[in-house]
């Protein structure tokens, strides 16, 4: 991107006039070497791809006219500095010419002197390619950036002091010099109030910028990235010397800060403050150098906007240019929309800087009403007991709160810095805007206000501004004060209007701004928060609040995992890298404490959805009641059995109540071997059937447990895991062929004069992802088990209650009855409900045991949750809403993943789905760390899921029963574009 300053215009701005024909002579008689494969991208030079005889690849470097000789060694000189600096990061390396020389000049057939260079080519894809950048992206790209700075450190070169076109030290002056190129009058007019804006705010910065030699383009366009395990495109290499200049610091992160908003207009600001987290973590800023960045991140938008109009108009078929220019003014629009304080005190806390110091201002005040009385905090957050799920995007649903906190003497008020459930939204991609940054003190429509601070009256949208040492907005107030009166603290100013602002009831919203004049939001996104709030804070002083009670309590999830890893074991494993803190569900969505809604694909137990009122009105009533051992007698045990008992073909008609699936399968093993007299199980690989002694000696997965297959008993006997995907036989006669395998077992038991107490399986196979059982499969397994003396168990505990949408069972779907079937997850909705469901023989041989008691294993209370599960899956039609919104979602799932390489298959049905990811066709190696990456993906997109089976590779989709069409779009659209970085 090199250019002097002057001039600007004219043929040495043009790219050099030299063919691949040409190129090649020059190369052969500079350097000696044939093999250009093709030319790449540049904006001012000519670059060609050089392949080596052996192997080894270059770039071949054609300087246009003009361009200095010393500059081009200087440029050398840095590369082969930062080469040997021993960074984890590659640099290209100059070649010297058959001369020796490390620049050789070369004439064209017209006649026209270039400089030529050859140097090594970096491996891998350019990171502008790539598209979605991760937060680990953006950091590591910001640290590239300061190891590079960091091995110039001290280099310099009588060639650099020059004025690059690029050089953020002359952008306003560059920018007046191209504006005539502007395409459009709009593109104009932000061009001018950008360079305005960045000029004013660099203005008393400037003598406090450290200056020294940078690479001034570390650029996504520069940076060479290869794939990690994940298939995360780190960066690797920097290439492009060109602009290397003695000049401020600040002003090549800023470079990397424009380059990579790019990628995300919609958070421009987010994305500089991971970058810079990466940069400051290699070589620290100071605090006029962060607070310069952010201006110098629109100076240098507004430059890269601009020579991109200059350059399509002189070379209107350079595609190169062409391609970004429509993107560049996009990210030049989103920066300078970013109110610098906002972005100062963003990045500040990014460079671990402390906050700015702001000046303590005491202000005289007064009551904001006549007889304020009593203030009573509502509680609007994302834990409010006193708001439901309902309330979710709802501020209507605050009225009645407010309602009740109301009287003569209380005037209720919404807190400040709380994350409100009513600003939440469902469904959607983008974080809300739930966080508020001022006070609402809720008082009935044309209620006289009173000025709590005195100072000069501003309109503004929403009611008025107090402006003065700091500007203080009131919200929802009717005016009758004009713009411009200055008032006293105790004024009457207006009156609360007939509707609040935000949807809620008349308030007035009180927001005290540091910065006067800031176009401070009312409430704004969570990821701005706590820059926000620093510019935004607490008002209560200023309406004489005590501190506590109208602010609402700093929320601090990473404090919290600290508290978890702290006391718990570390072997009890959590969701994500930095889980949200969750606290809230509602249907198929759980809320975090930011307020933050997502679509919860992973959840099987909370079958109906979460926080379903009638599980809730049930287990209240009955702790109301009763909650005792299930050696009682009472209903609630009685019925929820018989209601249990009623769903299940005969001869299945004997119920154990127990808590946990864990529980049912060692109480189902222990009925299998009191009424066989038999000990042996054989179990389907990959299995997981809990954690206690028995049912884990059962469980296969080496996800689970990698020591599994070595450590298991003698009595467990793992069969060939019947999956069509990855299994050996995939074919028609797959179940056959999986069930030769159950019989050939059983055999060598026989010739070994045991017979099995029983064979286990889910009859969808949960675990590994989904995968349907092949025809035929349970059937063959079941009759073989029962010819050699055993029974024949379904693991129903994931896979039933009506999730398949065709069947209520999984077991149905082989067309088979087992003899004993356990079911826990979904049973309770979240509450620890568990069963074992068999034969009336069955479970009377048990007698020989003894007496089965499991304390609250059937407790009042579990049983009033079982019983309304059943009743509401029955009475909302989840099990047909499965069935349906499954075949939607299974359909756009097919749709968005069609031909992507990652995606090797999609199993399941209903609404127990599972999309495996591979790395290769031919070997089906998992994707497993792809797998985490695209969780964590996803999670940034508003829906929770995480991967399952034995490569820890199957993104499992199991949502609550309740999912609608439009959530299951959303997750369809979430994952395609999860996939398209991959
Ligand atoms: N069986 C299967 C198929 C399961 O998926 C699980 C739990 N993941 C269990 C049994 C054990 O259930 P619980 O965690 O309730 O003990």
């Amino acid at each position: 991107m090199t250019d002097r300053v002057n001039p600007f215009l004219g043929h040495e701005h043009r790219r050099p006039e030299v063919d691949l024909a040409e190129a090649a002579r020059l190369l052969e008689t500079a350097f000696g070497r044939s093999g250009i494969v093709r030319e790449l991208g540049s904006h001012q030079d000519r670059n060609y791809l050089v392949a080596g005889a052996d192997g080894a690849r270059f770039v071949f470097k054609v300087a246009r006219h003009g361009l200095s000789r010393a500059a081009l060694h200087a440029e050398n000189e840095a590369m082969r500095r930062v080469a040997s600096a021993g960074l984890p990061f590659e640099v290209p390396v100059p070649q010297t010419a058959r001369d020796g020389a490390l620049v050789v000049a070369g004439t064209t057939s017209a006649g026209v002197t270039h400089d030529l260079r050859l140097v090594t080519f970096i491996e891998g894809e350019p990171l502008d390619e790539v598209g979605y950048l991760a937060p680990a992206v953006l950091r590591a790209h910001g640290a590239l950036a300061a190891a590079v700075a960091g091995a110039l450190d001290g280099f310099d070169h009588p060639a650099l002091d020059r004025a690059l076109q690029w050089d953020l030290r002359h952008a306003s002056d560059v920018v007046a010099a191209l504006a005539s190129f502007v395409s459009t009058p709009a593109r104009g007019t932000l061009l001018e109030r950008s360079v305005a804006a960045a000029d004013a705010a660099l203005a008393p910065l400037v003598a406090n910028l450290r200056i020294a030699v940078v690479h001034q383009d570390v650029t996504e366009a520069n940076t060479v990235a290869r794939r990690d395990e994940a298939g995360r495109p780190m960066p690797m290499g920097l290439i492009d010397f060109g602009d290397i200049s003695r000049t401020w610091i600040a002003g090549d992160l800023a470079v990397v800060i424009a380059a990579d908003a790019i990628h995300d207009v919609a958070r421009p600001l987010q994305v500089a403050r991971e970058v810079t987290r990466g940069y400051t973590s290699k070589l620290p800023l100071t605090a006029p150098e962060v607070a310069a960045l952010w201006p110098l991140v629109v100076a240098r938008a507004a430059s890269v906007a601009i020579s991109g109009d200059q350059q399509a108009a002189l070379e209107p078929d350079n595609e190169y240019v062409g391609a970004t220019r429509d993107d560049e003014w996009a990210a030049l629009e989103a920066v300078v929309d970013v109110p610098f304080a906002l972005a100062e005190a963003t990045l500040r806390e990014a460079a671990g800087l402390d906050p700015a110091e702001r000046p303590l201002v005491k202000l005289a005040t007064a009551p904001l009403f006549a007889g304020l009385g009593e203030i009573a905090a509502l509680d609007l957050s994302t834990t409010s007991v006193d708001l439901d799920g309902a309330a979710i995007g709802d501020p209507g649903a605050a009225a009645g709160l407010v309602g009740r906190s109301s009287d003569a003497d209380t005037r209720p008020v919404g807190r400040w810095g709380e994350a409100r459930l009513v600003d939440a939204t469902l469904d959607a991609m983008d974080e809300a805007a739930t966080v508020h940054l001022g006070i609402d003190v809720f008082a009935p429509a044309g209620t006289s206000v009173h000025a709590p601070v005195g100072g000069r009256i501003r309109s503004h949208p929403g009611g008025l501004v107090i402006g003065g040492t700091v500007d203080v907005i009131l919200d929802g107030v009717e005016p009758t004060v004009g713009e411009g009166t200055v008032v006293a603290a105790g004024d009457s100013i207006g009156v609360v209007a007939p509707t609040g602002p935000d949807g809620l009831p008349p308030h007035v919203h009180v927001q005290r701004v540091t910065a006067p004049g800031l176009d401070a939001p009312r409430r704004t996104v969570p990821s701005l928060a706590a820059a926000w709030l620093e510019l935004c804070p607490d008002p209560s002083s200023l309406l004489g609040f005590p501190p506590d009670v109208a602010a609402a309590p700093l929320d601090d999830p990473a404090a919290l995992l600290a508290r978890r890893d702290g006391v718990l074991a570390t072997t009890q494993l959590h969701y994500f890298d930095a889980p949200p803190r969750i606290e809230r569900g509602w249907r198929h969505h759980l809320v975090d404490t930011t307020g933050r809604a997502r679509i919860d694909i992973v959840n099987n137990v909370a079958v109906l959805g979460h926080s379903h009122p009638a599980v809730e009105a049930a287990v209240t009533r009955q702790l109301h009641l009763l909650n005792t051992n299930s050696r009682f007698l009472y209903e609630p045990m009685v019925a929820f059995a018989e209601a249990l008992a009623a769903r299940f073909p005969a001869p299945l008609d004997t119920v154990f109540l127990v808590n946990t699936g864990s529980e049912a399968n060692e109480l189902a093993l222990r009925l299998a071997r009191t009424a066989t007299g038999n000990e042996d199980v054989l179990a389907v690989r990959g299995a997981y059937h809990g954690w206690t002694g028995a049912t884990d000696a059962i469980t296969t997965s080496v996800l689970d447990n990698p020591r599994a297959l070595r450590t298991r008993p003698a009595w467990v006997h793992p069969v060939e895991a019947p999956n069509t995907f990855r299994g050996p036989h995939r074919g028609p006669d797959a179940g056959t062929r999986y069930a030769d395998d159950v019989r050939a077992t059983l055999g060598g038991l026989g010739s070994a004069g045991r017979g099995p107490a029983a064979f286990i399986a889910e009859a969808l196979y949960g675990n590994a992802g989904g995968v349907v059982l092949p025809d035929g499969y349970l059937h063959e397994a079941y009759a073989a088990v029962r010819a050699a003396g055993g029974l024949a168990i379904a693991d129903e505990v994931q896979v039933g209650y009506g999730r398949l949408g065709a069947y209520r069972w999984a077991f149905e779907q082989q067309r088979v009855v087992p003899d004993i079937v356990t079911v826990a997850k979904a049973a309770g909705n979240g509450m620890a409900v568990g069963a074992v469901i068999t034969t009336r023989a069955i479970a009377d041989a048990f007698g020989a045991d003894g007496s089965f008691f499991s304390s609250v294993g059937g407790s009042p209370v579990a049983c009033a949750a079982g019983l309304a599960v059943l009743r509401a899956i029955d009475e909302e039609g989840l099990q047909a809403n499965a069935r349906d919104v499954g075949a939607h979602l299974r359909a756009g799932l097919e749709r968005a993943t069609a031909g992507h390489p990652l995606v090797g298959a999609i199993h399941g049905m209903g609404l127990y789905l599972g999309v495996e990811l591979i790395r290769e066709r031919d070997t089906l190696e998992p994707a497993d760390a792809e797998a985490l990456a695209i969780c964590e993906r996803l999670l940034e997109l508003g829906v929770i899921c995480q991967p399952t089976g034995d490569g820890n590779n199957v993104l499992k989709v199991k949502p609550p029963l309740c999912l609608t069409r439009e959530s299951a779009d959303l997750v369809v659209e979430a994952l395609g574009i999860a996939l398209s970085g991959w």
